[in-house]
């Protein structure tokens, strides 16, 4: 149903490009036999080669793109000859025959029909939407635990009997194994592979059941009992790629038939697309979407796409937006400056529109990634200092529209430096990443955790007053404190103290940090492992 309703978009734009190329060639005609109707070459004149000009030029750009290669090539040729047109005091003698000759040459190109399905695109696979279901399955009497701890985690879990695979979904974000007998009869576990990535929990995991499990395609392997952390970081991975935000992209091309086309077949991608025909819109439009990238045209009127590039660098916010030029240029000195003022790459128009989306997708792609690089923390991957503030400034103005409330709680490890100088600081660095990732199992999704320091952590509780806050940091303090780690054979615990603050008493963000760090410095005097909430642990 959906996939009828999409090749009717593409028919009707098939239809709707067709019908703009039959009139811009009959335009095109028109305004050609004009030229030569005047009693002499004047500045009218080539007004009218400059106009004829820019048509062909648009022609150029939009025949392939319609399926009608052969246009695009006659129509580039046209535009050559009245550029000079356009220019020259007077025509060569034999020009009126030249334009005369590619006109008609243009028109049965046109009248060739287009060149087999350009929308090939359209059949091409839109990956369906995947569910962030955790498919659980277990032996009846462990599966209850199983999916209580799977949707402790902040998953959406299905339970799944082994001994029923015919009940199990054939797509699933994630699917959890726990071996039946605890050890891994990977035999019996055949029906449940391949439904997306697998995770086996067995009570006994050597070598041999990594190998075994390993050779069936099994991503990851955990033993008895589980590790709830690590079990929150394999999920994450798996469902994080599932669960992206959709590419958006920004359209800017004067061509109103052209943006409709590219927006389409971004569209059919799975991309969320906004467009404009007026360059003069852009940073704005820049501003209130924050796209992943901006498609743009190089030649628009009033503002060329290059000059619109160089505006967008002025904002550092911007500095890293991906531009990508579409032009009918074949220049490369025009696509060297088009680069050297902050385009990324450059399109050749008529587009391939496959390639259109599979480069955006790529350029897009990395600009996240540099981007999520930049705001992350590398040894915990939770957000780095810096980013951590926008987006508790980000909360704190959201408060004070809404109404709401927000605690902040900011962490620090006890006597961390005596762990570093007696158990060197590669173990140091497992504490910090095993703090990060207790936080990240122990807060709910929504919850935003980052790196604040070395090793100071903080942690914005979304709608929580600071009496709620301090149960879940303070429960967490309590599973932290139980957890072991080990260097060079010997085994040590870990402890951190944490000071809450809540927005209501300190809407401001400075005043906001600064009491969250007065508390956590109480904590310490106290004698470090407690958890000080400003105004009491009531709130
Ligand atoms: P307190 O309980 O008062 O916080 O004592 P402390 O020893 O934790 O505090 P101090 O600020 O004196 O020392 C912090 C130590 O944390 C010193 C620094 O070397 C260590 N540290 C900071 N960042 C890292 C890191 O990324 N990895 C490792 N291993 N250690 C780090
Ligand atoms: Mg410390
Ligand atoms: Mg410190």
């Amino acid at each position: 149903m959906a996939e009828e309703g999409r090749l009717a978009v593409l028919r009707r734009l098939d239809e709707a490009g067709a019908k703009g190329i039959g009139e811009r060639i009959a335009a095109l005609r028109r305004i050609s036999a004009g030229l030569w109707a005047r009693p002499a070459w004047d500045a009218v004149s080539r007004a009218g080669a400059q106009e004829a000009g820019a048509l062909a030029h648009k022609l150029a750009g939009s025949g392939g793109t319609f399926g009608f290669p052969h246009v695009s090539r006659v129509a580039a040729s046209l535009e050559t000859v009245l550029a000079e047109l356009a220019q020259g005091a007077d025509p060569p003698a034999d020009v009126e025959k030249q334009v005369e000759r590619l006109l008609a040459a243009l028109q049965s190109a046109f009248a060739r029909g287009p060149a087999g399905s350009r929308f090939a695109l359209a059949q091409a696979e839109v990956q369906a939407a995947q569910g962030q279901e955790i498919c659980v399955v277990a032996p009846a009497d462990r599966l209850r635990g199983l999916v209580e701890l799977v949707a402790g985690l902040g998953f959406m879990p299905i339970p799944c009997d082994l001994a029923d695979p015919a009940a199990l979904p054939d797509q699933a974000a994630a699917v959890v194994v726990l071996a039946p007998d605890g050890t891994a009869d990977l035999v019996r576990l055949d029906p449940v592979l391949g439904r997306g990535p697998t995770i086996l929990v067995a009570d006994r995991v050597d070598l041999d059941v990594r190998l075994a499990a390993a050779r069936s395609g099994i991503d990851a392997v955990m033993p008895l009992p589980i590790d709830t952390a690590e079990l929150a970081d394999w999920l994450n991975s798996f469902v994080g790629s599932g669960s992206e935000v959709p590419y958006s992209v920004l359209i800017v091309d004067d061509d109103q038939l052209l943006v409709e086309v590219y927006a389409a077949a971004l569209e059919q991608a799975g991309m969320v697309v906004s467009v404009t025909t007026n360059p003069a819109e852009a940073p704005a439009l820049i501003g209130a979407h924050f796209p992943d990238l901006v498609l743009m045209d190089v030649q628009m009127p009033g503002i060329s796409g290059i000059e619109l590039a160089q505006v967008i660098r002025q904002s550092r916010r911007f500095l890293s937006l991906p531009v990508v030029f579409l032009s009918a240029e074949r220049d490369s000195e025009r696509q060297f400056l088009a680069r050297r003022f902050g385009g990324d790459d450059f399109i050749t128009k008529p587009v391939d529109l496959e390639r259109l989306v599979t480069m955006v997708r790529l350029r897009a792609e990395r600009a996240r990634s540099l981007r999520s690089a930049m705001e992350h923390d590398s040894l915990t991957g939770l957000l780095n200092h810096g980013r951590f503030k926008d987006k508790l400034q980000h909360e704190l103005e959201r408060c004070r529209r809404n109404g709401g409330e927000i605690s902040l709680a900011i962490l620090d490890l006890d006597l961390f430096k005596a762990v570093n100088d007696t158990y060197g600081h590669l173990a140091g660095d497992q504490v910090i990443r095993g703090l990060a990732r207790t936080l990240r199992a122990r807060l709910r999704r929504i919850d935003l955790a980052g790196r604040y320091g070395g090793e100071e952590f903080a942690v914005i509780l979304l709608d929580t007053p600071p009496g709620a806050a301090f149960g879940v940091v303070d429960q967490t303090r309590r599973v932290f404190a139980q957890q072991r780690f080990e260097s060079e054979g010997q085994a040590f615990q870990a402890t951190f103290s944490a000071g809450i603050a809540s927005s209501r008493r300190h809407p401001e963000i400075n005043q906001l940090i600064a009491a969250a760090d007065a508390m956590l410095y109480e904590a310490k005097r106290a004698g470090r492992d407690a958890v000080f909430v400003d105004g009491g642990p009531g709130g």
